[in-house]
């Protein structure tokens, strides 16, 4: 049979990362490559009764998990972590061919699962809890984190592995296990991911089996897994669409929801910023990626005083970035996902003109190469004010550029949207910087200053506020989420003094 190079190359990665073969022909579920718009394999989806069998499966993996000690749950995850380190740059390559990253971005996201198995593993020697001070003589006062039970992750094409890794890194440290549902739109990379679990479970010894399971298919799967009463949490990452569609499936069963939505980030430059640092930090955030990161820059609020400098270095440093192939050395924007992100992009582009914006940019590229995929050049708009449309994410590398007359209004303006994942200042002024992280600033849940929205650290809790959903992920006491809280009282006297000096004694 005939495979185009991409095909190829993506067979060969698969392969090479311990997917077997017979996984990848003859089902209903089709992967392409954005980059060509190849089709890369075609796979059987689970079905609804698919999501039962796997939620039994959990739950008595979860029984026997619960009960090895962390630090020994934490070996586990220090072995996967190696074996991530040792197939980075097949994993890498497999993220950019399937979902169009440029490599550096598809080495990057497995370095971020590489780097939350090492938190993890530190993690899991400190499950900490507190003891406090009875009221009561001769009693102890206490809390400790138990595990918490099988726990469901779902993801969005645009990080398909990182934040399958943010959550299930810490799920397994804490004595969980995990069913995933990756994108529809990525499917391979969560089999790779699945196959070199599996061979880190292999190395560890005694895992029990259904410790990590993979569900395919899109969002019916989804729904099963939130439904299922197994399930005591549901960590969903993706649009907004998604987050209410999910979150009253979870609610009506009061079950605990972990959501990580859309955003609609925005940046503010003040007078005194540092022009040369903004404009990279700009170029990353707003057109890195294809403008297809949850924290990607959609928003500029520049002041009135630098907004003809700003504008003209950013025209400049938008025409000039390298659009293309992102497998190739130089590329720094890959394609869009599919066809339905590039109209989106377009229907975008065309609101933005009919409410008096200035469109620079966004056209379709390179469609003779590629007929079958979606290249485009990054768009600047200048529009004249915050319109319905800016307040919207379109999930594509729009930036929109407004300007301000002071951080007052500048902040006013940026919080006025419906979303609340990340946001930066761009100054020097130690007032202004303050003032944009103080409870009166940014109302977001990533509050930079001096740097882009985008590109999080693991060692912080990532997520944000509003509709992005309120939910955290990675870093500090994200931890907690995948866990239950016990508070337990002991009594070491021989007396039974009751709590607030009740007396109840029929003596
Ligand atoms: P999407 O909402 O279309 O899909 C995300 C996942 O949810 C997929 O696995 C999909 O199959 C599943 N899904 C969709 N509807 C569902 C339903 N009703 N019930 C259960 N599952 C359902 O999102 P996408 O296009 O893959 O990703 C882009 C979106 O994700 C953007 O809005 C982006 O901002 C957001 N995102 C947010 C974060 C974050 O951490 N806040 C991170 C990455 C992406």
């Amino acid at each position: 049979m005939f495979l185009s190079p991409i095909a190829a190359q993506a067979a060969r990665l698969l392969q090479e990362l311990g997917v077997e073969q017979h996984m990848l022909s003859g089902g209903e579920l089709a992967a392409y490559s954005p980059i060509d718009g190849t089709q890369l394999a075609r796979l059987r989806a689970h079905t609804a009764d698919d999501i039962a069998a796997m939620a039994d499966r959990a739950q008595q993996a979860f029984i026997v998990w619960r009960t090895v000690p962390a630090p020994k749950r934490g070996e586990l995850v220090r072995l996967f972590g190696n074996v991530l380190r040792a197939h980075k740059p097949a994993l890498g390559a497999l993220v950019t061919l399937e979902a169009g990253k440029i490599l550096q971005e598809g080495l990057g996201e497995v370095q971020e699962m590489i780097d939350i198995c090492d938190f993890a593993l530190g993690l899991s020697r400190q499950l900490y809890g507190l003891t406090m001070a009875s009221e009561r003589p001769g009693h102890g006062l206490r809390e400790t984190w138990h595990p918490l039970g099988p726990v469901g992750v779902i993801t969005a094409f645009n990080f398909p592995v990182a934040v399958f890794a943010w959550n299930a890194a810490l799920a397994l440290a804490c004595g969980d296990s995990v069913i995933w549902k990756p994108s529809e739109k990525t499917p391979l990379t969560a089999l790779a991911t699945q196959a070199l679990f599996a061979h880190a479970c292999k190395e560890f010894g005694d895992a029990p089996g259904g410790l990590l399971q993979l569900v395919i298919g899109g969002r019916e799967v989804g729904q099963a897994l939130a439904n299922h009463s197994l399930l005591p949490l549901v960590s969903a990452t993706g649009s907004t669409r998604m987050g209410r569609e999910i979150a009253p499936l979870l609610a009506k069963r009061l079950a605990r929801a972990l959501l990580e939505l859309g955003g609609n980030n925005g940046m503010i430059l003040c007078p005194s910023a540092d022009l040369d640092l903004a404009v990279r930090a700009i170029l990353f955030a707003a057109a890195g990626t294809a403008g297809q990161r949850c924290t990607s820059l959609r928003r500029l609020f520049v002041h009135e005083a630098i907004y003809g400098n700003v504008l003209e270095r950013l025209k400049r440093a938008y025409a000039s970035i390298p659009v293309g192939n992102p497998l190739e050395e130089g590329t720094l924007v890959g394609p869009l996902i599919d066809r339905a992100a590039y109209q989106s992009m377009q229907a975008a582009l065309q609101q933005a003109k009919e409410a008096g914006g200035a469109v620079h940019g966004g056209e379709r590229v390179l469609a003779d190469r590629y007929p079958d995929a979606y290249y485009v050049r990054p768009a600047l708009v200048e529009m004249p004010q915050q319109t319905e449309l800016v307040r919207h994410e379109t999930f594509a590398p729009i930036l929109y550029v407004m300007r301000h007359r002071d951080l007052e209004q500048a902040v006013r303006l940026h919080n006025d949207v419906p979303q609340g994942l990340a946001s930066s200042v761009f100054t020097t002024d130690l007032r202004e910087a303050e003032f944009f992280c103080s409870a009166a600033g940014s109302d977001c849940g990533i509050v930079n200053v001096n740097a882009g929205p985008s590109g999080a650290e693991i060692g912080g809790a990532f997520g944000g506020e509003k509709e992005t959903g309120g939910g955290r992920e990675s870093g500090s006491d994200a931890w907690k989420a995948y866990m239950r809280r016990i508070t337990s009282t002991i009594n070491y006297s021989s007396e039974l003094p009751l709590a607030q000096g009740i007396v109840f004694s029929a003596d």
